[in-house]
């Protein structure tokens, strides 16, 4: 088999400033990819991640908008795609805004909903467009394990993520004809950010491999997801969580 040659091929990824995306990023340079970086408003851990990426000498391109707003997504996006069509779009973009379903309150729901599902289908809609023309892409939305078991505190953001999972499955079936390919990776408990106020001592005897997962380690199985030896994977579910779900 010729190994597959990224060079010149651009990765959109959403939510790369810091945590799994950034590591993802940071992944996909170092196997040759251009980067396309989104990210909210954290404009120095950015920056930061783009020096790692042209460290191995790729190309990034920073990209700061809230992923839910569709006018800052066409404004940003559309003069990109005349010149350049991205080869792969990873949607990791997300926040949680967690409390009991009786207790949320409904901009809590709008907001989760928005920056997960909604995010993922306005990007994935103006992406594929590009990517039906050239006849080949690949496209990733981060999960979760929430989606997969449901997890109290997080009707929001668990529904958000097993939306997800109907929005893949069904991109996968429209445009597999076109070779395009669309899987979810799905998380369980990373150690980022976002985890900083979970009581680990109270999940870890759930995970049967005891730990916590590294970035790095979702980060890899996008970059198998995006190369060569993935392309007859379309459609699925990849968990990478210690065993927390089975
Ligand atoms: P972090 O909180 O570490 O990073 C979140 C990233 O998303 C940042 O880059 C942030 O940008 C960006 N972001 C947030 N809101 C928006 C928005 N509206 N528009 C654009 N970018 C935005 O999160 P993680 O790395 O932990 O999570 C990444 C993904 O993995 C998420 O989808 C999350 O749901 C999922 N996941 C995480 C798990 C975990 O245990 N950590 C488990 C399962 C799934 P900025 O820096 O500018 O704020």
């Amino acid at each position: 088999m010729v190994p597959l040659d990224n060079t010149n091929k651009t990765v959109f990824i959403t939510g790369a400033s810091r945590g799994i995306g950034a590591a993802i990023a940071r992944r996909l340079a170092a196997s040759g990819f251009d980067i396309w970086l989104n990210y909210a408003g954290n404009h120095e851990a950015a920056k930061q991640v783009a020096t790692e990426v042209e460290q191995f000498g790729r190309k990034c391109t920073l990209l700061p908008f809230d992923v839910s707003d569709e006018d800052a997504i066409e404004e940003t996006l559309v003069p990109l795609l005349e010149d350049e069509v991205p080869y792969g779009f990873v949607h990791n973009a997300g926040i949680a805004r967690d409390s009991l379903a009786a207790m949320m309150p409904r901009k809590d729901w709008d907001r989760v909903l928005g920056v997960h599902l909604t995010g993922f289908f306005l990007l994935s809609r103006l992406l594929v467009k590009s990517m039906l023309g050239k006849r080949q892409g690949r496209i990733i939305a981060i999960g979760s394990v929430s989606g997969e078991m449901g997890q109290p505190g997080q009707i929001n953001y668990a529904a958000a993520k097993a939306g997800l999972v109907g929005a893949c499955k069904t991109l996968a079936k429209e445009v597999g004809r076109r070779n395009i390919l669309v899987n979810v990776v799905s998380p369980g408990l990373i150690e980022t950010d976002m985890i900083r106020d979970v009581p680990t001592e109270r999940v870890l005897p759930l995970i049967p491999l005891g730990r916590v997962g590294q970035p790095e380690e979702v980060a890899g199985m996008v970059n198998f997801l995006l190369g060569e030896e993935a392309g007859y994977i379309t459609g699925q579910v990849i968990s990478i969580n210690g065993g927390l779900y089975i």
